[in-house]
């Protein structure tokens, strides 16, 4: 028996569970599309002490979508704030090393992307986001709301809340269920999700931190990240918040594992700023570093998203990316089945999709904080004698050639690509898998690549709502791809592009793209059976069977 994949009038047609950056954006996207959902938060909606700074250049792209781009640049540091990162005995002491970002902070756009990756808190990422979602009709946002528990149907599901101020539970009948609940989700528990890798890497606390005018009190200048480094190897980050007056400094050791005192607080303080800079503690958190991913992303009618199935060592600043990632996925999937158009394939493509990219993105995190620093240096560095100079010089050396990838990952950001059911290869063999570098390309799979087609309008201005199919100089008539995509009622535009440049970056002259803006198909010839195309890019067929009839 066939389910269907629309939702009944007395269900909810989306219900989130969780209201961080990834409920939320996911939320945005569905309400961008006009699809009616419902998103719970135990909490207030505030977030009071701060994690993710950095929204990647894929994530500002999905913003610049949603029409937030320039809030989310505005909310951060002021766009002169240098994204340098800076390694050095503490504060006051030796500086180690200085990696410069070029492809970060400002807003002027780079080759490959119109978005630069931007440093904005989730102290203000999350509200932007909880504004936009309340800015469309069919999306509903309820914070002090609990989820339960959940029971399975055939054909959705019947979750528990309870209104938290009230004490009263409440039962909604849901056609999908998205956890977004991060990494203490019961729901993945529930299903017998299990969770793969390191549940405990290490023990951190970090302390929210007030100091005005800190530029004026040391010699090292305005970073976004001073990396500290002792005798006793990497000890601890400073970080920026707003470039003006908010810093988070983080330790870890296994002294974290406990709540610290106010001496612990205070002497971990001075041992970062050393002790003449004032300081305001607005708060500190204890957390745990994590390299986790989720053996299954999915049990439908219920998807996983988010840190609740893949949790990342905050080093490289991919974990909330990562989440961003898995929402847009989601987003057009659940918007097509909803509508009738997308086949039960579609939805069971999340996790052939988004898996893989979290296993990358976990994986490189981790070495990321695995990378030590070399022993023999590290003993010197302290040293204000000319062998500390040469130790402080080579260990600057090694740490720019080693480390920099933690930093500067494009590859991660723009580079992942799907090899899935609903994507039909053509052969062809994918650029070299890079961390640090970007290559743009159409093979199927990628993220469509940018370029302008007038000033202020990119060729990633034109996905986000329907697909696409772009035509180029010498293209074939593919009436058929469009007569197809019509009969069965799948949204596509198709927009001719006469720009050689244009032409020879999308490489050939019919490219399919995705409403999330990843190339489905491509290829030089009108397909001979287009109707085989559609079927398995909206997730009635193989894809197999759509490379042969292509
Ligand atoms: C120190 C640090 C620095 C980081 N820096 C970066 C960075 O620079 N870039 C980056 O991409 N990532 C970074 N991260 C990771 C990032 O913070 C997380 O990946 C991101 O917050 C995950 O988003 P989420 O929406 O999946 O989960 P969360 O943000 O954890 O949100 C889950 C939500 O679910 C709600 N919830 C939980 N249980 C229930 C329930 N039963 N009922 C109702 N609601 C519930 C919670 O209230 C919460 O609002 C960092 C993390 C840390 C710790």
């Amino acid at each position: 028996m066939s389910v269907s994949t629309t939702a009944r009038p007395d269900q909810v047609p989306v219900l989130i569970i969780g209201g961080g950056p990834v409920g939320l954006g996911l939320a945005a996207d569905l309400g961008s599309r006009g699809v009616r959902c419902v998103m719970i938060d135990r909490g207030d909606g505030t977030v009071y002490h701060p994690r993710a700074n950095t929204v990647n250049s894929r994530t500002m792209e999905f913003c610049r979508r949603w029409g937030i781009a320039q809030e989310v640049k505005e909310s951060g540091a002021p766009p002169d704030f240098p994204p340098t990162i800076i390694y050095a005995t503490s504060l006051p002491g030796f500086e180690i090393a200085r990696i410069e970002r070029p492809t970060h902070g400002g807003y002027k756009p780079l080759p490959t992307t119109p978005e630069r990756s931007q440093r904005c808190n989730q102290i203000w990422f999350d509200p932007i986001l909880r504004k936009l979602g309340a800015t469309f009709p069919s999306v509903t946002q309820r914070y002090g709301c609990k989820f339960e528990s959940v029971e399975i149907l055939e054909d959705g599901v019947i979750a528990t809340v309870t209104d938290i101020a009230s004490g009263q539970t409440e039962r909604i009948a849901a056609r999908y269920l998205v956890d977004c609940s991060g990494g203490h989700s019961g729901i993945g528990k529930m299903l017998g999700v299990k969770q793969e890798g390191k549940a405990t890497l290490s023990y951190h606390l970090n302390i929210f931190l007030r100091i005005k005018e800190l530029w004026t009190l040391h010699d090292k200048g305005n970073a976004a990240f001073y990396f500290l480094v002792d005798k006793s190897g990497d000890y601890g980050s400073f970080i920026e918040i707003d470039g003006r007056e908010l810093w988070r400094l983080g330790m870890h050791g296994e002294q974290f594992k406990e709540e610290p005192t106010p001496e612990l607080l205070k002497s971990v303080i001075t041992r970062a700023l050393g002790p003449n800079i004032p300081y305001e503690i607005i708060s500190a958190r204890r957390w745990i570093c994590r390299d986790l991913v989720a053996d299954r992303f999915q049990a439908p009618p219920i998807f996983l998203a988010g840190d609740c199935v893949h949790q990342h060592a905050p080093s490289g600043g991919f974990g909330m990316n990562t989440g961003m990632g898995d929402a847009v996925d989601l987003g057009w999937k659940l918007a097509a089945c909803l509508a009738g158009w997308g086949g039960a394939g579609l939805l069971e493509s999340y996790e052939a999709e988004r898996r893989p990219v979290a296993q990358r993105n976990v994986g490189e995190a981790t070495d990321n904080v695995m990378r030590t620093t070399n022993e023999a240096l590290v003993r010197l560095v302290d040293d204000d004698t000319p062998e500390g100079r040469d130790a402080r010089h080579q260990l600057g050396e090694d740490i720019v050639r080693n480390r920099a990838k933690t930093f500067i990952s494009d590859g991660i950001a723009l580079g992942y690509r799907y090899e899935s059911p609903i994507v039909i290869p053509d052969g062809t063999a994918p650029p070299p898998d890079s961390v640090m570098n970007y290559v743009q390309t159409s093979r199927p799979g990628s993220r469509a690549p940018h370029a302008w087609i007038e000033e202020g309008k990119s060729t990633i201005d034109l996905f986000g709502k329907n697909f696409v199919l772009l035509r180029f100089p010498g293209a074939p008539d593919a009436s058929g791809i469009a007569e197809a995509a019509s009969r069965n009622a799948m949204p596509l535009d198709v927009v001719e592009i006469a720009d050689p440049a244009i032409a020879a970056l999308y490489e050939k002259k019919l490219v399919l793209v995705r409403p999330d803006g990843h190339v489905a198909w491509r290829g030089n010839t009108a397909p001979q059976d287009p109707a085989e195309i559609i079927d398995t890019v909206r997730g009635v067929a193989a894809a197999g069977k759509a490379r042969r009839a292509a």
